[in-house]
């Protein structure tokens, strides 16, 4: 089911009386799902994404803006009209029945057309238990299941309808690191297998890189950008974006436009065509930095991090906004550990400029003879 949000707005009273105006939770969205896909609701927390979530299942109305599923328009359509299926980061199942009950409840709720005999319903309970792999735990109650198991009963539970857009909200943050990565791969493996929209809301950029179609980045109830995980990665639209995506995170420095050259610091560190005279921030991603003894980006070395396959090199520069630089260098490279200091050369690709009021991208040309040295 393709999903649609058009300007969608959610304003909450302020509960401050000092404070007359509206909390803004959620600011003129408009975003386009398609059919089929998993789209990863993504920022820190505060931002709006439970409220979306919200405003999507019908738990909240709208205070501006539509919701169209397909054609059909629901902004003013009760939850249980719209065909959702919804999964809370804190399970909530029922304690005292087992997971077969907890399963079957959505389903002894259905009236007239929709009603299910016995038999349809213990088989559709069958088929979604079976889809999560919780098909030998049916008559166990939740306190005799892990963490990992409880959350699969949850999404069984909201799968059993066969639910035309699957909501789920953070719902891995309460297992452990390992249980949350399989957890994701099952949650991906499902949605292939059944092919329903999915909308999946994370603050963690690596769970919403790892398992999207489409990432949504979000920001104070603002869509920031929206795109493939790679092509959001690779091409930030704004600082904040750029800041949000990656481990280890991008090094920004302050730095300035003189003559299409690009400085930080004393270092002219590359030429940037296209780009008026201004003071920039600076934004290069760890893998950006390339080990070169006449490097022109001199910086001060403090240690090396050896990463398995990578060594990270970390040093400092009076223009960095991070108190130490990182920067991810092939096991292949030799680091001088005798001197004080490091030079780098920089990839262009893995160089974003923004805008120092805005925040926002400024873009420079990439000329072919630059583009081929980065192939080195
Ligand atoms: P997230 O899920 O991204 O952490 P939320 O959607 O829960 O963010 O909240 C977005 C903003 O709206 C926050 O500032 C939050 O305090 C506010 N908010 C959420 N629900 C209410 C409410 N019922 N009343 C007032 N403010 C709310
Ligand atoms: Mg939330």
């Amino acid at each position: 089911m393709e999903v649609i949000l058009q300007h969608l707005t959610k304003k909450f009273p302020n509960r401050d009386r000092k404070k007359s105006d509206d909390v803004i939770a959620v600011s003129d969205l408009n975003i386009e799902i398609e059919d089929g896909r998993l789209i990863g609701l993504l920022g820190p927390s505060g931002c709006g994404k439970t409220t979306t979530l919200n405003l999507i299942s019908g738990l909240l109305k709208p205070t501006e803006g539509r919701i169209f599923f397909g054609d059909e328009d629901v902004t003013q359509l009760p939850p249980e009209k719209r065909g959702i299926g919804l999964v809370f980061q804190n399970y909530a199942l029922y304690p005292h029945l087992t997971v077969r009950q907890n399963i079957l409840f959505p389903l002894q709720n259905l009236k007239g057309k929709d009603k299910l005999s016995k038999e349809e319903m213990r088989q559709k309970v069958l088929e979604a238990a079976k889809l999560v792999q919780i098909d030998d735990l049916l008559e166990r109650k939740p306190n005799e299941l892990s963490g990992g198991q409880q959350q699969r009963v949850a999404i069984a539970r909201a799968l059993v309808k066969m639910p035309k857009v699957l909501l789920l909200d953070e719902p891995l943050s309460n297992l452990d690191a390992r249980l949350r990565l399989q957890t994701r791969e099952e949650i991906s493996r499902i949605q292939k297998e059944t092919g329903i929209t999915t909308i999946f809301v994370t603050h963690d950029q690596d769970e919403a890189m790892s398992i999207s179609d489409i990432i949504v980045v979000m920001k104070q109830g603002r869509v920031q950008q929206i795109g493939k995980p790679q092509d959001v990665y690779d091409s930030p639209d704004n600082l904040f974006v750029a800041k949000f995506l990656g481990t280890p995170p991008i090094n920004v420095f302050d730095g300035q436009v003189r003559a299409q050259k690009l400085y930080i610091g004393k270092d002219c560190v590359l030429e940037v065509k296209g780009v008026a005279d201004r003071d920039v921030f600076v934004g290069i991603r760890p893998e950006g930095f390339l080990l070169k003894e006449d490097g022109a980006f001199v910086c001060k070395r403090k240690g090396i991090e050896v990463m398995g396959r990578d060594i990270s090199v970390v040093s400092t520069n009076e223009a960095s906004l991070n108190s130490t630089i990182r920067s991810i260098i092939s096991s292949e490279n030799k680091v001088d550990t005798g001197s004080a200091t490091v030079r780098f050369d920089l990839r262009l690709k893995k160089v974003f400029l923004f805008d120092k009021e805005t925040e926002e991208r400024i873009y420079f040309e990439i000329g072919e003879l630059q583009d081929e040295k980065e192939m080195v």
